[in-house]
């Protein structure tokens, strides 16, 4: 098992709130990795330290045994280590393989080339992800009109399209439809196992973690209050008070 990411004694602070405090977790290449706790536990804040959204202020964080915490997220976003966010990221005035386009260039080609040179094979490619996510039919419509379900799957795929070797996201399913949850998972399964895509998920639904990561990190109170496979977190008294206590 070799560690892809390592986070070691990761704190960060905003004031006067301890947003993350002194956090160690490892997330093993080719895995499903999860991450959960009640709202306001520090998740959000921790994979904005990862993805160097913002500096730490203790702590060491390593992607391929490489110390990133210094990098900022272009340069991490190059070394392969992308996340999605809670809310999603999508341009609504342009179609769903034109939102494909311009994600690639994030990691692969300058944006002036998306539509030029590397055009044909960057729609063909495009066009697979579309129809792995199952928006093919939507492809020429705008993402803007798309329902927020399908506009999450479109995140997804807009993540693909830079072929990372670690994917990070932050409450993938919120917000979306029993259906499209299901198809989300089975999606997610898949680009791990036939992409080689390390996952690590944040997720606030309880049924979809469990079916998800082989592994499952909790936080409470911006400190790890406990891991371990999802059967074990389920029935840790500690992480049930964690999330009764936070309601
Ligand atoms: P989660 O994602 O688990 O709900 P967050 O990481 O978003 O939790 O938030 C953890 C704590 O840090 C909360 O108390 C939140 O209010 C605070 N926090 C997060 N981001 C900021 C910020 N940019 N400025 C100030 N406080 C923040
Ligand atoms: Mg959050």
């Amino acid at each position: 098992m070799t560690a892809l990411l390592e986070v070691d004694g990761t704190s960060k602070r905003f004031g006067g709130v301890v947003a993350n405090d002194a956090i160690s977790l490892t997330v093993p290449e080719g895995a499903i990795v999860g991450l959960i706790g009640p709202n306001g536990s520090g998740k959000t804040t921790l994979f904005n330290s990862i993805v160097g959204y913002h500096p730490i202020d203790a702590g060491s964080i390593r992607f391929r045994s490489r110390e990133i915490s210094a990098l900022r997220v272009p340069q991490i976003a190059r070394l392969g280590l992308l996340r999605t966010f809670q809310q999603t990221r999508i341009y609504g005035g342009l179609n769903c393989v034109q939102n494909l386009l311009i994600s690639r260039s994030t990691r692969r080609e300058p944006f002036r080339q998306l539509f030029t040179l590397q055009g044909a094979r960057g729609r063909e490619r495009a066009e697979e992800l579309l129809e792995f996510v199952g928006l093919y039919e939507k492809r020429n419509l705008l993402a803007g009109d798309l329902s927020f379900g399908q506009q999450k799957l479109l995140e997804f795929a807009m993540a693909l399209m830079s072929e990372p070797d670690m994917l990070m996201l932050d409450e993938p399913t919120a917000g979306i439809n029993p259906t499209l949850i299901n198809g989300l998972i089975d999606r997610l399964k898949r680009a791990n196992a036939e992409f080689g895509i390390t996952l690590f998920v944040i997720e606030h639904n309880m049924r979809v973690i469990m079916n998800l990561a082989e592994h499952i990190y909790c936080l409470a109170h911006g400190e790890l209050l406990a891991e371990g496979k999802p059967a074990d977190i389920q029935g840790d008294p500690r992480v049930i008070d964690a999330y009764l206590g936070a309601h």
